[in-house]
């Protein structure tokens, strides 16, 4: 049995539950599997094999793609490459400070607690709760931050941490509003790259949070692919911490249908389709740019598929365009990628 304190074990095994004011819930981090669609609609699942040589199959087996797979993938398929084969370069100061404006952020309306974890079960329960008391949140105090969201795009399964959802105030909208906040070193608006990046990942957590209050979780599939057990009994230690925000629950099919029921009373709440990404500076956390943008489910739909064909292993990782070469300059594997070696020198 693991205690789960810090995001890296979170994000490999566990979760950190919250606490907020008016709720708490954990923070769901990512696991789990992923599927290929076979279906003309792109949204069946279809449990046949991978090729065993996939990016799938090799790193992602019986796991869920995360929302951050999907838009580093986006940003260049041959570091996405680099990354899963040789792990994760160090983290910059840049993104160190990311990460703790988002922890200070998130301090502002949950507080986190320890639970200790068992099993994928257990894991997935608390994520679970964690929705249940985010949308409750939402509902009681129009706004909620780190949300978990999950489900199957185009066939894969994908789980991600939507940063904050707001419920408008004009009195005229009720839809809420999904919003995501990037820091940035430099007085410099982001370039087209980032922010192509930024709404890919926006139109994610729209896809997983609009298919969630859509009752569109596909039950019997999660079970099979993630191979859970319903029956599963909780820990005294999960039971009281599901205990202490309300519910009751002895086995994990217990916390889905407080899931299930959640997401059916949540049937109004489809997001809009105005989607916000907001840039901070990082030297004082002041606002540089609100960056709005439409929902367009045709684009959104052929960039999923077009990062999928990568991990499925259709096809060879795509290097940068010309266009965006600059983000060599940046990238850490450049020294290794076959790219630098093409590019003219002159
Ligand atoms: S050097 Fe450029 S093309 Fe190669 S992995 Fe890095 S960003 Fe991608």
């Amino acid at each position: 049995m693991a205690l789960i304190s810090g995001a890296l074990v979170a994000a490999a095994a566990g979760a950190r539950p919250l606490l907020s004011s008016a709720a708490r819930r954990a923070a769901a981090p990512l696991s789990c599997a992923a599927y290929w669609a076979t279906s003309p609609g792109g949204n069946g699942i279809e449990d046949s094999p991978l090729p065993r040589s996939s990016h799938l199959a090799r790193f992602r087996e019986r796991r869920a793609l995360a929302v951050t797979d999907i838009t580093a993938t986006e940003w260049c398929e041959k570091q996405m490459e680099f990354v899963l084969e040789h792990g994760k370069p160090e983290r910059t100061d840049a993104m160190k400070a990311g990460s703790d404006r988002h922890a200070q952020l998130e301090d502002e309306v949950v507080r986190r607690v320890d639970v200790a974890i068992r099993s994928a079960e257990e894991l997935w329960a608390v994520r679970f709760m964690n929705f249940i008391v985010g949308t409750n949140q939402l509902l009681f105090e129009d706004i909620t931050r780190e949300i978990p969201v999950f489900g199957v795009v185009e066939g894969s399964w994908v789980i991600g941490i939507i940063d904050e959802i707001q419920l408008p105030k004009n009195g005229i909208s009720f839809q809420p509003i999904l919003v995501d906040t990037k820091t940035r070193r430099r007085q410099k608006s982001p370039s087209e790259a980032q922010k192509r990046n930024g709404r890919l990942q926006l139109m994610c957590y729209k896809y997983l949070w609009d298919n969630l209050i859509a009752e569109k979780f596909p039950t019997e599939n999660f079970f099979s692919y993630f191979d859970l057990d319903p029956n599963y009994l909780l820990s005294n230690h999960v039971k009281w911490y599901i205990n202490s925000l309300g519910f009751n629950a002895k086995t994990f099919e217990d916390v889905l249908k407080y899931f299930k029921i959640t997401c059916h009373t949540l049937q109004w709440l489809q997001s809009q389709e105005q989607l916000l990404l907001r840039y901070e500076l990082q030297a004082d956390d002041s606002l540089l740019e609100e960056y709005k943008f439409t929902y367009d489910a045709r684009w959104f739909k052929d960039q999923i598929q077009e990062v999928l064909s990568f991990w499925q292993g259709s096809r060879e990782p795509k290097f940068v365009t010309e266009e965006e070469r600059w983000k060599c300059g940046i990238c850490k594997f450049a020294p290794d990628c076959p790219m630098i070696d093409w590019t003219p020198k002159c």
